[in-house]
């Protein structure tokens, strides 16, 4: 089991609020949460004002199911660096006996693992990762590179915790930058500035900061040390519920690590860089409920006009 981390008491107060006016649904597990109406609103809002935002790039749409090819996170080195939040997708082969000895354990809650088979599929980790292979099947890239647009999808990390702000699963609203390496660094500083405007205009007090991965075990200590005096991952961070403001937003510059995995070049032969940005969709939402109130006809008309404009 992975460790459970309990929420701080206002964390817990905070949540309490959320299921108590169903814009969160409680279920038997902590960081799953179905979403009411007007959460799952917010959460569209959020994501249109993102569509707007990135709209004079004109990105191609691309979208994917919330799950991956395993060999695709073998591949990225998803299991070294970030082991403790992995999901996998097992499912039964078996005979009938195994069958009924399974169904027979199920009904005890005792664990039937032993007839679960590895599959090939495991939970998408980060929106952005069925982009790179897709991107690099098609050869090499056009002059001046390609801006992905990946929609807000469903991704899995595996850190059951009583923060309502730290889920298992929730959407990461992403855009996928692959080009020239100048060229992916101007534009994830654009974003990066662009974005710290756009949480203020809905009335967020974000900050920005420079950031590292929570990466695994001692080496990805030295990882983690590495990617902040390079300065490879920026978060926009905004106070919700946790004694410390809490990540709504990363921008992150990966160099050549999904170019070389994939093979992914430039127009000429020369390996592309990559950059990714990532929307914390249902953090947006709550750092929003947290800064205006459960009831949104109630948000101030400025706030309101930003996200509810056309
Ligand atoms: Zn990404």
């Amino acid at each position: 089991m992975a460790d459970y981390r309990p929420g701080t008491p206002d964390q817990a107060a905070f949540l309490a609020e959320l299921l108590d006016r169903r814009l969160l649904i409680q279920t038997s597990v902590a960081g799953l949460y179905g979403r009411g109406a007007d959460f799952e609103e917010v959460c569209g809002r959020v994501g249109d004002m993102v569509t707007r935002a990135g709209a004079p790039e004109q990105p191609e749409q691309l979208r994917f199911p919330p799950l991956l090819p395993r060999r695709d996170l073998e591949s990225v080195g998803y299991l070294k660096t970030f082991p403790h939040l992995a999901g996998s997708i097992f499912a039964f082969e078996g005979s009938e006996g195994q069958a009924a000895e399974q169904f027979d354990r199920a009904c005890r809650h005792e664990d039937w693992s032993e007839f679960q088979s590895m599959t090939e599929l495991v939970l998408t980790p980060a929106a952005c990762y069925p982009v790179y292979p897709a991107i690099a099947a098609r050869g090499e890239l056009p002059a001046g590179g390609v801006t992905v647009d990946a929609g807000s999808a469903y991704v899995f990390r595996h850190e059951p915790s009583g923060d309502p702000a730290r889920m298992q699963m929730f959407h990461q609203r992403e855009i996928v930058r692959i080009g020239e390496p100048d060229a992916v660094v101007a534009w994830r500083d654009v974003w990066r500035d662009r974005t710290t405007s756009l949480l203020r205009e809905v009335g967020l007090d974000a900050e920005l900061a420079v950031a590292t991965d929570p990466f695994f075990g001692r080496a990805g200590r030295m990882l983690a040390a590495s990617q902040r005096e390079q300065e490879l991952k920026f978060e926009v961070v905004v106070q919700i519920a946790g004694p410390e403001p809490t990540a709504v937003a990363s921008f992150n510059y990966h160099q050549d690590h999904f170019a070389s995995v994939y093979g992914i070049e430039l127009a000429g032969g020369a390996e592309a860089h990559t950059a990714c940005l990532g929307f914390g969709v249902e953090r947006i939402a709550l750092a929003l409920f947290r800064a205006h109130g459960l009831e949104i006809e109630a948000w101030p008309q400025e706030v309101r006009g930003q996200l509810w404009r056309v």
